[in-house]
């Protein structure tokens, strides 16, 4: 067991598990103030980090390490959208940052699988950022008429 690996994949987990509890609560928010369409792509998005999530539990426990459950944040609420999308864009600007370093990290200790795990999330957190990044800039172009777009489902 190296415990540089298990760390590191340890505070990835933590920050997901950080971004799940986020996004539900902006899911949530969102659903109930009516904007469905938005609420469910950040629930589909809190839903792939769970994934991501659970694969870092299970290399975790293959690496002989333990999994931690420890968020590393705690959730913002009653957000109004812009900022709601603010902070989901650097959430997963975070995981993108970390997950580089981290895959970097994993090459130099010579453990190829979890290389290949973090770029594998890298990949996955990148779509999440476009996705959010379309989102607010839309809103900051356009407001109120994009706004309404996002009502429906
Ligand atoms: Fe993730
Ligand atoms: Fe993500």
């Amino acid at each position: 067991m190296n415990p540089r690996i298990i760390e590191i994949l340890n505070q990835a987990r933590s920050a997901e598990l950080g971004a799940i509890s986020q996004y539900m609560i902006h899911h949530y928010e969102l659903e109930d103030a009516g904007f469905s369409k938005l609420a469910t792509k950040i629930k589909e998005v809190a839903i792939a980090e769970m994934k991501h999530a659970e694969k870092l539990a299970e290399r975790i426990l293959l690496l002989k390490g333990e999994a931690t459950f420890k968020p590393d944040l705690i959730p913002q609420k009653g957000q109004d959208i812009a900022q709601i999308l603010a902070t989901d864009v650097g959430l997963e600007k975070k995981a993108i940052q970390m997950y580089n370093e981290a895959a970097v990290m994993c090459a130099a200790e010579k453990d190829a699988q979890s290389k290949d795990l973090f770029e594998e999330l890298i990949a996955e957190e990148e779509e999440h950022l476009h996705l959010f990044e379309n989102f607010k800039r839309h809103i900051d172009k356009m407001g109120a008429a994009y706004l309404a777009t996002l009502i429906q489902k």
